[in-house]
């Protein structure tokens, strides 16, 4: 085993479980998940200026734009609780935020990509519910809550997102292809980068390849 990374970028588009494995590798590093759509769904609750102008991008499937985006984050990152790391999910999306965290960085980060075909992502996030408190994702057939409904962390209700509609879904998929696959080039050239292949794998499968690369 290598030295302990301190900080993960997971990359992958919507679906591909980065959520998922964030939850289970933030409790083995003792590193904060720092996911951009659980802060921006919680700018919207406690309607923010923030959140507002994150739910229009948001309903229709877009990108929030990048200052925003950036300026969020490092705001989070300056916490004392990412003195010693931490792992991202859902950030970077487009080059210029890679470009920013780079330079953002005390240590080289560790890059993971979830790799998922377009139509297992489809029936995945057509049957994904999250908790509406802390953001946990469950799927109905292959990852159920313990209790229907009820989240298994802190016991918040379990709702389907409203950006995981069909033609949401469609549009973010896009959107993923546009403009944060080309950071898959942009970090293979610059960090310790690695695929998993997810189409065959379980979480369990999944998360014993993941941490075979720390
Ligand atoms: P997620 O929960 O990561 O799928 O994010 C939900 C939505 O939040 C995305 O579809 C975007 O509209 C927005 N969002 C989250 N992270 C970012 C980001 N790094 N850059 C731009 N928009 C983001």
């Amino acid at each position: 085993m290598n030295s302990l990374p301190h900080v993960i970028i997971l990359l992958g588009a919507p679906g591909s479980g980065k959520g998922t494995q964030a939850a289970l590798i933030q409790e083995r590093l003792h590193l904060p998940h720092i996911s951009t759509g659980d802060i921006l769904r919680n700018q919207i609750k406690q309607k923010t200026d923030l959140g507002k102008q994150a739910k229009e991008c948001i309903d229709q499937g877009h990108l929030v734009p990048d200052p925003l985006i950036l300026d969020m984050v490092f705001k989070r990152l300056s916490e004392p609780d990412c003195a010693k790391g931490y792992i991202l999910d859902g950030v970077p999306r487009t080059i210029p935020q890679a470009e920013a965290l780079d330079t953002f960085f005390t240590s080289s980060p560790l890059i993971i990509n979830f790799s998922l075909p377009k139509e297992l992502i489809l029936e995945r996030l057509s049957l994904r519910i999250s908790c509406s408190q802390c953001g946990q994702p469950y799927h109905r057939l292959y990852s159920p809550p313990k209790q229907p409904e009820v989240c298994d962390r802190c016991q918040g209700p379990l709702i389907q997102r409203p950006d995981d509609s069909q033609e949401v879904i469609l549009k973010r998929l896009e959107i993923y292809s546009l403009q944060t696959e080309p950071l898959l080039k942009f970090y293979s050239e610059r960090h310790r980068f690695y695929t998993i292949d997810c189409s065959q794998k379980n979480k369990e499968q999944i998360y014993t390849e993941l941490v075979s690369f720390f």
